[in-house]
Parts: C-alpha cells; sequence; structure tokens
C-alpha cells in the first residue's frame, strides 16, 4: 500500500527521524491559514507540495517556492486540482486532491537515502548517495559508484559501524556523521518496525545552517502485514488507486489493470502469467492480470466479469481454470450462471483443465450460451486470435 508524503512523514517523525513536517491543505483557505500560523513562528519562505501517489512531483510542476503568503495562495490555486503528469503517473496524470504546506529550507546539499529488501540476499539493503535531489535510477545507471548500499541481516538489525559508514560515505565528520548516522538508525526502525517494503528519502539535505533533515519521504507497506498496523492501515486513500483494482480487492481478487485488449480471468498466478504470455503469443495483449484463487465460484467469475468489462478496452476474455481442488464441473457452472448474470458482449472463450474437465465441457456445450470452451492450450490460443479477428 502506498502512503502520501505527509503520511510517509508522520510516520517517520513517530520514530524520531528527522523528518520537516508541514500542514496539509484540502482548500487554498487552508493552506493560506496554515502558511500564516508558520509565519508566526518565523517562517519567510514556503514550499508548496501537490500530495499524490508518485514521485517526480517537482519535475511535473508540483513542487512550488512561494516567497510570500500571496505567493502561497497562487501556488495552491495552482496546483489543488491540477492533473498533475509526473514520469511515474501515467501520460494521463493524477489529479490533485490535498497539498502539503511546508518551510522553505536553505539547501547545501541533497543526498539520497532508501532502504527496501534484497530477495536475492535475503537481507535488506541500505542504498545512499551524494547525488540526491534528482532521479537516483539515472545515477544507479549512468555512475553506480556514486551509490553505497550496505546489507542488513534482519535478525541481527542494523550495526552502529554500518550506520556510521554510510554517514562517512556520505562525507560526514564529526558530529555530523553521528547525527547522519542516527538518521540512518532511525530510518531502518522506521522501516522494520512498520513493515515497510520501502523507505526512501529524496532529498535528504544538509541545510546552510549544518541541519541534516528529509524534506521528501515515501513509503510503501506491505500489504500482508496492514493487520497489524491498524493506525496505518487508516491511511489508505482509495481515490488514489485505480477504482477498478479497489474494487477487485472487496471480492478478494488479485486484478491488476493493463492497457491490452484481451480480459482474462485465472486461478493461480503462475497460470495467469502463463496466460497471459499465451494471449500475447495469439496476437493480442492481455487487459489484465486476474487471479480468481483457490475457490473460482459463480460469485468470484461474476464479480471477475463485472470487472474485467469495465474496461472499454476489452474485446474478449479468455477464461483459463485449473481444476485441481476445485472441479471443473463446479467452476463451469459457475461460469455458465455468471455469464447468465452479466451482459457480456464480447467473445468468450473458456479453457477447463484437470479434474472433471470433460463434464465442465459438457456443461457448457449444453448451456445455450455462446461460449466457446477449449480443453488445449493452443486451442484456446486460436479461438482468441479468431475471436480477435487476426
Ligand atoms: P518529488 O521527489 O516528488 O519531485 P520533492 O519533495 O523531492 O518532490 O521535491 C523536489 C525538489 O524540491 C527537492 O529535490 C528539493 O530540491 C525541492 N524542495 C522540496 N521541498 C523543499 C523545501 N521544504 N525547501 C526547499 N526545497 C525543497
Ligand atoms: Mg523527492
Amino acid at each position: 500500500m502506498k502512503v502520501h508524503e505527509y503520511q510517509a512523514k508522520d510516520i517517520l517523525g513517530n520514530y524520531g527521524v528527522a523528518v520537516q513536517r508541514g500542514s496539509v491543505a484540502d482548500t487554498v483557505e487552508e493552506a493560506v491559514a496554515a502558511a500564516e500560523a508558520m509565519k508566526a513562528d518565523g517562517v519567510g519562505m514556503y514550499v508548496v507540495k501537490a500530495q499524490i501517489h508518485a514521485g517526480g512531483r517537482g519535475k511535473g510542476g508540483g513542487v512550488k517556492l512561494a516567497k510570500s503568503i500571496d505567493e502561497v495562495r497562487e501556488k495552491a490555486e495552482a496546483i489543488l486540482g491540477m492533473q498533475l503528469k509526473t514520469p511515474q503517473t501515467g501520460p494521463e496524470g493524477q489529479e490533485v486532491k490535498k497539498i502539503l504546506v511546508t518551510a522553505a529550507e536553505d539547501i547545501a546539499h541533497e543526498y539520497y537515502i532508501g532502504v527496501t529488501l534484497d530477495r536475492a540476499r535475503k537481507m535488506d539493503v541500505i542504498m545512499a548517495s551524494t547525488e540526491g535531489g534528482v532521479e537516483i535510477e539515472e545515477v544507479a545507471e549512468a555512475t553506480p559508484e556514486k551509490i553505497v548500499k550496505v546489507w542488513v541481516d534482519p535478525s541481527l538489525g542494523l550495526q552502529r559501524f554500518q550506520a556510521q559508514y554510510i554517514a562517512r560515505k556520505l562525507g560526514f565528520e564529526g558530529d555530523q556523521m553521528k547525527e547522519a548516522a542516527k538518521f540512518v538508525t532511525q530510518l531502518y526502525t522506521a522501516y522494520q518496525k512498520s513493515d515497510a517494503t520501502i523507505a526512501e528519502i529524496n532529498p535528504l539535505v544538509r541545510t546552510e545552517q549544518g541541519q541534516i533533515i528529509a524534506l521528501d519521504a515515501k513509503i510503501n507497506l506491505d500489504d500482508n502485514a496492514l493487520f497489524r498496523h491498524p493506525d496505518l492501515a487508516a491511511m489508505r486513500d482509495e481515490a488514489e488507486e485505480d477504482p477498478l483494482e479497489v474494487e477487485a480487492g472487496k471480492h478478494h481478487l488479485n486484478y491488476i489493470k493493463l492497457d491490452g485488449n484481451v480480459g482474462c480471468m485465472v486461478n493461480g498466478a503462475g497460470l495467469a502469467m502463463g496466460t497471459m504470455d499465451l494471449i500475447k503469443l495469439a496476437g493480442g495483449e492481455p487487459a489484465n492480470f486476474l487471479d480468481v484463487g483457490g475457490t473460482a465460484n459463480a460469485e468470484t467469475v461474476e464479480a471477475g466479469f463485472r470487472i474485467i468489462l469495465s474496461d472499454p478496452n476489452v474485446e474478449a476474455i479468455l477464461v483459463n481454470i485449473f481444476g485441481g481442488i476445485v472441479r471443473c464441473d463446479r467452476v463451469a457452472r459457475g461460469v455458465v450462471e455468471a455469464a447468465k448474470n452479466v451482459d457480456i458482449q464480447v467473445p468468450l472463450i473458456v479453457r477447463l483443465q484437470g479434474t472433471n474437465a470433460e463434464e465442465g465441457m459438457e456443461i457448457i456445450q449444453n448451456s445455450g450460451i455462446e461460449i466457446e470452451s477449449a480443453i488445449q492450450l493452443k486451442e484456446a490460443a486460436d479461438k482468441v486470435t479468431a475471436a480477435l479477428g487476426k
């Protein structure tokens, strides 16, 4: 699950990480009031920041400096409600519904620091660079030597010498080295304790006044661990998520929208991946990934059809079910029942394989509904090709 920058800063702040907070606002008036309160505390310059579930906001015009309260109003008016396009949003962009108003810092240098899981090494990895502020992917590609990596065994935790090593590699010395090492340690603690899959600070800055502080923060949380953190689960902002994916989640369906024209409904993630390959081979493009899980019954199949058909790009649907524990005749009855309830205007091809596959085929063929059935993968692929008119 993704959270907004201001929420990531709240999480990190709770673990003592030095983050620059601010006030989040839904309206221009709220933003102005927040800036006025900051002014009373001695702040003279402000930064108005779009809050969307994507990075690269600065590049897209979603992060603006304001030199006065009037400018805060001006920038807030421009950013709130804008369709913000960044390298991470996709071409249509994302509507800005919230903004964060913060104090502008005197930046002496921008650093990058991030923590994530290195699955291959079965350890957490902390990555840091003196080249923060820009896209870290570019640095990693062009000048990988500018990224320092430290692997942390999660059962041992981050060691003090490791945190100090990173701080020194970033060029810090003396008391600042200790402060930076403390920052790294607290960041790692926050990552681990909140069951994050990513905790990333870009930029971490050294200010002209010598402070070390995070100006931006990104946290992704592990969905499977959210049950342990009701306070974090409550940070979910469904308005930022794909509406079809939200709907699928309610039916315990694993759905990811893609850009193609063939909708697919499959049981098991591996078979779903294989089916997507098959669709490509047949000359189509998968419109989605959809794993209906272990129980492909009438209810889940119907919800699956509705979700797939909400995508206007879908020109054909391929159902590919392997009957292991779930029997094909039951699945076939589910498909027939669901097809009666949902108005399916595109060709539907059903491939059943495994336990009671033939009985399943019979049920489909005798249903009186226009469903193409197949037992072999190749046969299913050919029928998809034919349905697409290729
Ligand atoms: P994004 O990564 O989505 O572009 P950031 O929060 O990192 O958004 O902001 C982009 C850039 O704007 C930062 O690299 C930094 O140079 C500048 N910036 C952000 N917040 C502040 C701030 N409070 N004071 C001064 N500069 C800032
Ligand atoms: Mg950033």
